[in-house]
């Protein structure tokens, strides 16, 4: 049998080999989920031996990983915002880039919920669910939708919205088809990569994640048209549009907020310094 140290040893040395830049803290996070443990725990019982069940269970993790699993699915679970989401292979796993979007949009809340106190929010293509939930979360009074065109995708939202007990209404549709009523915010992170550019991806995300969630068609654009053109009908008067947007689309998308009539659109930076969000209202 081997011990805690003998297995974040043996974890390292393998996460190392396959190139994996964060080898010192996936072992840990691994270890710690099968041993259900902290790591302060495991450094005080570094010699404590490990059943052999834990032992297989833990290599397995570490072999999938080293197959360019992403970690994320490995755990179940991805950290955003201030949250923790449950995450599966039907959804995409939440970026810190897209916490932009919700910090902006949750400023936007708080100031027109000065004029109007019942606002609707509606969250397109939700996946897990992070960016309505977490700005549910923050602002409790909302009205919350959050549509997916997967089921699949939708049963994670679900298990997202139960986990922090927030009420929202589910829609699985294609966009916009089958919102009834009309909301006073749209956000949306929809799939933007270029088709053609999503084989150059790194594994993790083009062998794993679910095409659906990436693919924004030959010119990465297809729903930000649509998304555009199809808002109007379904926002209130003064309704906000956010989108995520990929970093070389900041025009593109601006021209098409303000081709369907949208009012002071401009692109906001990401921490990274490049383009990651574009907004406009009507
Ligand atoms: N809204 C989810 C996220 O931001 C899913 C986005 C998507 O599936 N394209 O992570």
């Amino acid at each position: 049998m081997a011990t805690i140290q003998e297995l974040l040893l043996w974890g390292k040395e393998q996460l190392d080999k396959s190139g994996n830049e964060y080898a010192k803290y996936e072992r840990k996070v691994l270890l710690e989920e099968v041993l259900g443990c902290n790591y302060m725990y495991m450094l005080m019982n570094s010699t404590e031996e490990v059943s052999q069940e834990k032992e297989q269970q833990y290599q397995q993790l570490i072999e999938k990983r080293c197959g360019h699993y992403p970690l994320q699915y490995l755990l179940g679970y991805a950290h955003f915002m201030d949250y923790t989401f449950f995450v599966e292979e039907d959804v995409l796993i939440p970026r810190n880039d897209t916490e932009i979007l919700v910090e902006f949009a949750s400023k936007v809340i708080e100031k027109r919920m000065q004029e109007k106190q019942d606002l609707q929010v509606l969250d397109l293509c939700c996946g897990s669910g992070c960016i309505g939930i977490s700005l549910k979360l923050y602002h409790k009074e909302i009205g919350l939708i959050l549509s997916d065109l997967s089921s699949k995708a939708l049963e994670v939202t679900k298990r997202n919205l139960d986990k922090y007990g927030v009420d929202a209404t589910l829609v699985c549709d294609d966009l916009l088809q089958g919102i009834r009523s009309k909301v006073d915010m749209i956000v949306c992170n929809p799939p933007y990569i270029e088709s053609r550019v999503i084989e150059t991806l790194m594994p993790e995300v083009k062998d794993y994640e679910p095409m659906l969630a990436l693919d924004g068609g030959e010119d990465g654009l297809d729903f930000y048209k649509k998304i555009t053109e199809e808002a109007p009908k379904y926002l209130q008067e003064n309704g906000w549009l956010i989108v995520e947007i990929g970093y070389n689309q900041g025009d593109a998308v601006s021209q098409l907020l303000r081709d369907h009539h949208f009012l002071e659109v401009a692109v906001m930076k990401d921490y990274a310094g490049l383009d990651r969000v574009v907004y406009g209202h009507l």
